[in-house]
């Protein structure tokens, strides 16, 4: 089936007389006649639910849409974007072990990997996403373990050549890790790129509605865990009876593992009422991301020629230097955000926001309503200045999320903000 199908029908197939709504399995537990099934349920031997933890039903059936809509083998959805972020790191990495990252990430990733899983022993190198495959290739050390980047990077909109990113790291034994969040599958397949895992945040277009924080990892069942030294899932787990997960699970190997050993103890779990509403969104997922990009082509053109603004950038511009490799990657279009470099640096860029009625100033972005923000005095405030440089950040950049509303309408109320500045 093709994706805008998938978006609509996949995940969930009710049987006779079952509700057509996958409904909302609110309930921490699940009944069985013995106390062997269970054991059976608990030593992987057989499939089922037992505790929300580990499994629910409605985000099972949430799980199966997004793994369809990714091409992927399997998927676990989790509390946050963070938290998917986090459990495809130690998934597979443990102190002592080294992960390349693309500079350009979302400031919170950014923290998770520097400060917080450096802490915890993980070492982390950071490359700029346009980094050549010669210099990728020079990055590697012998404990490299993961390559992580954004196909789309929020907020500097770089685009990663995903096909020379995910060569490099299979030539060095490692997988690829995509966050997919700002392209989503919609625009997006990184495992048709050679990349091996993709995670989002479904707070974002997933969602679409800005109701429900959450996150997802996506395995593609692709890479080899016993060619490269992935310990973790080929040798046993002692604290799963011994299970070796590679033998055991072949290639869905990777997101039992997340879910068998990292999801039972970090419980990072996303909520029924949650994996419910993302499944809302994610029905019209399709529409949306179109009308998004169509939105945002229209205001980008508009501000490209208008003398208030220093600078666009818009992946979908012709002027655009990630032009041609956007259109490798995301032919139908790359996202509704839109980077707006103001003229009169940190103050003209506070001004034309404030100046903005229809766009509202939050902490949020990729929502089916016009919002804004201001990165540099809010999620990437942590930065250093050549941090910030290096994320791709100016003080006068304003981070623009085009909605879906009319396109006159959004053009209107950025062309009387940009009169006040
Ligand atoms: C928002 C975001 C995250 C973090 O997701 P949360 O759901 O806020 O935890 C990760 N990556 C990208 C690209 C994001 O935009």
């Amino acid at each position: 089936m093709k994706i805008d199908t998938l978006c609509v029908q996949a995940g969930y197939e009710p049987k006779n007389g079952e509700p057509r709504v996958v409904p909302i399995a609110q309930s921490t537990t699940f009944v069985y006649d013995t106390a062997e099934t269970m054991g059976r349920l608990f030593d992987l031997e057989e499939e089922g639910f037992f505790y929300t933890r580990l499994g629910n039903p409605t985000l099972d059936a949430v799980e199966k849409k997004i793994a369809a809509l990714e091409g992927g083998v399997g998927a676990m959805l989790t509390s946050s974007g963070q938290a998917a972020s986090l459990i495809s790191i130690t998934n597979i990495c443990k102190a002592g072990d080294h992960v390349i990252a693309s500079a350009a990430i979302y400031g919170g990733t950014f923290n998770l990997f520097n400060k917080t899983l450096r802490d915890l022993g993980i070492d982390f190198d950071f490359v700029e996403p346009d980094i050549t495959a010669d210099e990728l290739d020079k990055a590697f050390k012998e404990n490299t373990k993961a390559v992580f980047v954004e196909t789309l990077t929020n907020p500097s909109l770089d685009v990663v050549d995903l096909q020379m990113f995910s060569n490099v790291a299979h030539a060095h034994h490692c997988p690829l890790i995509v966050d997919n969040t700002f392209a989503t599958p919609v625009n997006c397949r990184p495992f048709e790129w050679g990349a091996d895992i993709v995670v989002h945040s479904t707070s974002k277009y997933m969602d679409g509605h800005a109701v429900s924080l959450g996150g997802c990892v996506v395995d593609s069942g692709n890479f080899d865990w016993t060619k490269g030294d992935y310990q973790m899932l080929t040798t046993p787990d002692e604290t799963y009876h011994g299970v070796i997960y590679t033998e055991q699970f072949g290639k869905a190997a990777y997101i039992v593992k997340a879910r068998t050993h990292l999801m039972r103890d970090y419980g990072t779990q996303m909520s029924p009422q949650n994996a419910f509403l993302l499944t809302l969104g994610l029905d019209t997922l399709h529409l949306r991301m179109r009308r998004h990009c169509d939105n945002a082509l229209a205001l980008a053109r508009f501000l490209e020629s208008h003398d208030k603004v220093e600078k666009v950038n818009y992946p979908g511009l012709e002027s655009n230097k990630y032009y041609t490799v956007a259109q490798k990657y995301m032919p139908n279009g790359t996202c509704g955000v839109i980077s707006i470099f103001v003229k009169g640096g940190k103050e003209g860029a506070v001004r034309f926001m404030e100046g903005l009625k229809l766009a509202k100033i939050v902490i949020h972005v990729a929502d089916a309503r016009t919002c804004v923000l201001h990165p540099a005095s809010t999620t990437h405030r942590q930065l250093s200045d050549q941090q910030l440089i290096d994320a791709g950040i100016a003080p006068n950049m304003v981070r623009f999320s085009v909605g879906i509303e009319d396109p006159e309408d959004i053009i209107a109320d950025v062309a009387q903000a940009l009169e006040k500045v």
